[in-house]
């Protein structure tokens, strides 16, 4: 009978020298031709994607000395390994040819249960508990770490949003922190329900937090001594009459643990004066906001103001409206006004070619670098380190 090499290497491997055995022998030639087939058809596609194969490697044994008594090493291609307890559907024989990929659902499957023999059925659920711990705490690890990308990208996109807002770097981090808070005391479900529409959160603060606000406010002043500022401006085209006061209080100190006292300065009306800002119209105003309890008009102590004619004017000023009936106030009339006026008239006085002076100077030395020599200057000659100010021609010019 003609036989190749290798039927016969297979027969002597096999033992097997009888008729029946060369027919089989024939069958498994053919069989492990079409394995040779598809183990290549695996390495063409393996090689075409190299990630969908995992290769064999000894870490899939997962510590378990069981598993590596029946699950054997397949030399010719390291992406199979064969189940040395299972028959391969092809050759019939033991030695199951499976995908690495494939191997841990095929020690779960029930083929593979049936072909355990009975001493070893302990040992193969041991082995399963063991595989579906590693492999839930791997998915576990890797929806952690998708979580945790999703949280930076979700942080990034916040602090983004806020700084689009123009909200200062202490602003954001207020907002942040009080978020933080709320999160963790689990009170941010409101969320979900309330809406942040401007219209809405401008009544809420007229309607709402306005009226209790003033209400606390009224409160102080009924028990304690207090000063008046006023003062009228134009914004876009209204005029508008301003009241604050300004008391002293205590207040709790976490880091000093005790009460101290601390000025407080509070708005207490914006109010528009339409066509008239006499004393009479500033007076109703006072009478209107202010006075809404004898308490609170009897400890008024100071006023102060930008001595306007509508606040000082003998008999028709709001200072002598407010002092008609015998009430005493100590009347500051703001001496940075003051100090401002008196400047504006003296400038007048000095000839033109002085303030044209001056003001040369203060341009030239706006440049940092001019400014550096002058101090190199002063530094080289042991003087004292001066810079000439800087020209402000409007009143409470900033910086
Ligand atoms: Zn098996």
């Amino acid at each position: 009978m003609p036989q190749s090499k290798k039927h016969k290497k297979i027969s002597n491997r096999s033992g097997k020298t009888s008729s029946k055995a060369l027919d089989n022998d024939s069958t498994n030639s053919l069989n492990q031709k079409k394995m040779h087939k598809s183990i290549s058809f695996i390495n063409q596609k393996d090689h075409k994607q190299n990630n969908n194969y995992t290769k064999f490697s000894t870490k899939i044994f997962r510590d378990s000395n069981y598993m590596s008594e029946f699950i054997k090493e397949v030399k010719s291609n390291n992406t199979l390994v064969k189940c040395m307890k299972c028959p391969d559907s092809e050759t019939k024989k033991d030695g199951k040819f499976i995908i690495v990929n494939n191997l841990y659902s095929h020690i779960k499957s029930k083929q593979h249960l049936n072909n355990t023999p009975a001493d070893e059925k302990d040992k193969l659920n041991e082995l399963i508990r063991l595989i579906s711990e590693k492999v839930t705490e791997k998915v576990t690890d890797q929806k952690h770490k998708e979580k945790e990308h999703q949280d930076i990208k979700n942080y990034l996109h916040f602090v983004a949003f806020m700084l689009r807002q123009n909200l200062s770097y202490s602003q954001i981090e207020n907002l942040g922190s009080y978020l933080q808070k709320a999160n963790q005391d689990k009170k941010l479900s409101f969320l979900k329900g309330f809406s942040f529409d401007e219209r809405l959160v401008s009544k809420i603060s007229q309607d709402c937090f306005r009226p209790s606000m003033l209400e606390l406010i009224k409160d102080d002043l009924n028990t304690r001594p207090y000063s008046l500022i006023i003062d009228n401006a134009t914004f876009s085209g209204e005029s508008l009459c301003a009241l604050k006061v300004k008391y002293l209080t205590k207040e709790w100190n976490k880091d000093l643990e005790e009460n101290i006292t601390v000025i407080k300065n509070k708005i207490l009306a914006l109010t528009n004066l339409k066509e008239s800002s006499s004393g009479q119209t500033m007076r109703s105003i006072v009478e209107n906001k202010l006075f809404t309890s004898e308490e609170i008009r009897d400890n008024l102590y100071g006023i102060v103001h930008d001595n306007a004619s509508s606040l000082t004017s003998p008999n028709i000023g709001l200072i002598s409206l407010l002092m008609q009936d015998g009430k005493e106030l100590f009347d500051l009339k703001d001496p940075c006004h003051g100090l401002n006026l008196s400047l504006k008239h003296s400038l007048k006085k000095l000839p033109e070619e002085l303030m044209n002076f001056v003001e040369y100077m203060s341009n030239h030395f706006a440049y940092p670098q001019r400014k550096a020599l002058l101090r190199k200057v002063q530094e080289e000659n042991s003087l004292p380190i001066l810079y000439p100010k800087k020209m402000a021609p409007t009143r409470w010019q900033l910086g």
